[in-house]
């Protein structure tokens, strides 16, 4: 997908999911974001109830920049996963260093997000 495609259109057309930004399967994260995006689109929906290109607006907005960096992480991922010779050497010494709890925290920022309010 066009990673910078609109995804909404005034006259009341919202794209969610795959549809809107279909992902790599590195960071397994398409489902999520497309179980995100439709609670993102009904808060946004809830927020502006009289004017229906307002709140796809909003829903747009407030998705895209998450989306974005979940996208980036995928990248990363196939990136290190797929990597061999030194970067490959380098990956595996950073991940040798560093404790398991850490390595999860890194990831707070992707699971325990809370889409909650636009
Ligand atoms: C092998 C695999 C593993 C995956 N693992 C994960 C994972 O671990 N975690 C994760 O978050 N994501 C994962 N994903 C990605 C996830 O499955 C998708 O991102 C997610 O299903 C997207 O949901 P969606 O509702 O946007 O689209 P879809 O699930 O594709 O739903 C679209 C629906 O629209 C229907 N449709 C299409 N055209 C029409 C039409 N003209 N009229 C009526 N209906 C139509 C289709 O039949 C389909 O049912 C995985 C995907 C694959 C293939």
């Amino acid at each position: 997908m066009p990673p910078d495609g609109a995804w909404t259109a005034k006259e009341g057309i919202a794209l969610i999911g795959d549809a809107a930004h279909a992902m790599s399967p590195y960071a397994a994260q398409g489902a999520a974001m497309a179980i995100e995006d439709a609670v993102a689109l009904a808060a946004a929906l809830a927020c502006e109830p009289t004017s229906l290109a307002a709140a796809l607006s909003l829903y747009e907005h407030a998705r895209r920049k998450r989306v974005k960096r979940v996208a980036a992480r995928g990248a990363f991922n196939r990136f290190t996963w797929h990597a061999s010779g030194p970067v490959a050497f380098v990956r595996d010494r950073v991940l040798a260093l560093r404790k398991p709890e850490t390595l999860a925290a890194d990831f707070d920022w992707l699971y325990g997000c809370d889409i909650g309010e636009p």
